[in-house]
Protein backbone atom coordinates (compact mmCIF):
# COMPACT_ATOMS: atom_id res chain seq x y z
CA UNK A 1 0.00 0.00 0.00
CA UNK A 2 2.12 2.68 -1.11
CA UNK A 3 0.46 5.32 1.19
CA UNK A 4 2.31 8.36 3.12
CA UNK A 5 1.65 8.18 6.78
CA UNK A 6 -0.76 10.83 6.21
CA UNK A 7 -2.75 8.93 3.66
CA UNK A 8 -1.59 10.64 0.39
CA UNK A 9 -1.25 7.95 -2.60
CA UNK A 10 2.39 8.25 -3.60
CA UNK A 11 2.42 5.53 -6.94
CA UNK A 12 2.93 3.79 -9.36
CA UNK A 13 -0.49 3.31 -11.13
CA UNK A 14 -3.40 3.68 -9.58
CA UNK A 15 -4.20 4.27 -6.21
CA UNK A 16 -5.15 0.66 -4.44
CA UNK A 17 -7.83 0.46 -2.35
CA UNK A 18 -9.00 0.24 0.28
CA UNK A 19 -8.16 4.37 0.56
CA UNK A 20 -6.74 5.48 4.11
CA UNK A 21 -9.24 6.75 6.40
CA UNK A 22 -7.07 9.30 7.73
CA UNK A 23 -5.93 11.89 4.76
CA UNK A 24 -4.15 14.93 5.95
CA UNK A 25 -4.76 18.27 4.13
CA UNK A 26 -1.32 18.80 4.33
CA UNK A 27 -0.45 19.28 0.12
CA UNK A 28 0.48 15.66 0.05
CA UNK A 29 4.09 14.57 -1.59
CA UNK A 30 4.48 17.75 -3.40
CA UNK A 31 4.02 20.31 -0.31
CA UNK A 32 4.43 18.21 2.33
CA UNK A 33 8.14 17.38 3.79
CA UNK A 34 6.72 14.48 5.49
CA UNK A 35 4.65 12.93 2.34
CA UNK A 36 7.49 13.96 0.08
CA UNK A 37 10.16 12.19 2.37
CA UNK A 38 8.17 9.15 2.62
CA UNK A 39 7.27 9.06 -1.44
CA UNK A 40 10.88 8.98 -1.95
CA UNK A 41 13.16 10.71 -4.95
CA UNK A 42 10.25 9.24 -7.46
CA UNK A 43 7.43 11.80 -7.38
CA UNK A 44 9.45 14.35 -5.70
CA UNK A 45 9.32 17.21 -8.19
CA UNK A 46 12.86 18.10 -9.21
CA UNK A 47 11.91 21.77 -9.13
CA UNK A 48 12.39 21.59 -5.68
CA UNK A 49 16.27 22.16 -5.18
CA UNK A 50 17.68 23.70 -2.49
CA UNK A 51 16.33 27.32 -1.62
CA UNK A 52 18.44 29.83 -4.09
CA UNK A 53 18.74 32.56 -1.95
CA UNK A 54 20.64 31.15 1.06
CA UNK A 55 23.39 29.86 -1.72
CA UNK A 56 24.10 33.37 -2.84
CA UNK A 57 27.04 35.30 -1.07
CA UNK A 58 27.26 39.34 -1.16
CA UNK A 59 29.87 41.71 -0.89
CA UNK A 60 30.15 45.63 -0.98
CA UNK A 61 32.75 46.34 -3.75
CA UNK A 62 34.79 49.79 -4.18
CA UNK A 63 37.86 51.62 -4.69
CA UNK A 64 39.46 52.89 -1.53
CA UNK A 65 43.25 54.32 -0.75
CA UNK A 66 45.71 52.10 0.19
CA UNK A 67 49.57 53.28 0.97
CA UNK A 68 52.36 50.61 -0.05
CA UNK A 69 55.72 51.90 0.66
CA UNK A 70 55.09 55.46 1.01
CA UNK A 71 52.89 55.83 -2.22
CA UNK A 72 49.28 56.27 -2.33
CA UNK A 73 47.24 54.12 -4.68
CA UNK A 74 43.83 53.55 -5.73
CA UNK A 75 42.99 49.97 -5.36
CA UNK A 76 39.38 48.18 -5.91
CA UNK A 77 38.08 46.04 -2.30
CA UNK A 78 35.27 43.48 -1.77
CA UNK A 79 34.45 43.35 1.40
CA UNK A 80 32.12 40.41 1.82
CA UNK A 81 28.52 40.68 4.12
CA UNK A 82 27.31 37.04 3.83
CA UNK A 83 24.89 34.80 2.14
CA UNK A 84 21.09 34.83 1.43
CA UNK A 85 19.00 37.75 2.65
CA UNK A 86 20.89 38.91 5.43
CA UNK A 87 23.89 39.27 3.48
CA UNK A 88 22.08 41.03 0.85
CA UNK A 89 20.72 43.65 3.71
CA UNK A 90 24.40 44.25 5.34
CA UNK A 91 25.57 44.52 1.80
CA UNK A 92 23.14 47.48 0.71
CA UNK A 93 23.78 49.20 4.13
CA UNK A 94 27.41 49.34 3.63
CA UNK A 95 26.98 50.50 0.27
CA UNK A 96 25.20 53.27 1.36
CA UNK A 97 28.31 54.43 4.11
CA UNK A 98 30.50 53.85 1.39
CA UNK A 99 29.24 56.63 -0.73
CA UNK A 100 29.02 58.89 1.77
CA UNK A 101 32.68 58.74 2.64
CA UNK A 102 34.17 58.07 -0.65
CA UNK A 103 33.54 61.99 -1.74
CA UNK A 104 35.26 62.84 1.68
CA UNK A 105 38.51 61.15 0.66
CA UNK A 106 38.36 62.23 -2.66
CA UNK A 107 37.30 58.76 -4.29
CA UNK A 108 34.99 57.75 -7.23
CA UNK A 109 31.94 56.92 -5.56
CA UNK A 110 31.16 53.35 -6.87
CA UNK A 111 30.28 51.30 -4.09
CA UNK A 112 27.71 48.47 -5.62
CA UNK A 113 26.34 45.75 -3.99
CA UNK A 114 28.33 42.43 -5.99
CA UNK A 115 26.88 39.10 -5.15
CA UNK A 116 28.13 35.36 -6.42
CA UNK A 117 26.51 31.71 -5.99
CA UNK A 118 28.25 29.48 -3.48
CA UNK A 119 29.21 26.16 -5.13
CA UNK A 120 28.49 23.31 -3.74
CA UNK A 121 31.57 21.46 -1.49
CA UNK A 122 33.40 18.49 -3.43
CA UNK A 123 34.62 15.52 -1.07
CA UNK A 124 38.35 15.20 -1.85
CA UNK A 125 39.82 12.05 -2.83
CA UNK A 126 42.88 11.76 -1.28
CA UNK A 127 43.81 8.26 -2.22
CA UNK A 128 47.22 6.67 -0.50
CA UNK A 129 49.59 4.87 -3.28
ZN1 LIG B 1 1.77 15.07 4.48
Amino acid sequence: MPYTSHGHWYGPGTPTLPTPQYRARCGGTRMCPVCSREAGPISRPKAEAPAPAARIEYACRFTAWTNTDGIEKQVVKYDFTGTGDPGLSEARRMVADTRVWQPRQNLPVDAVVVSRPVPEWTIVNDEEN
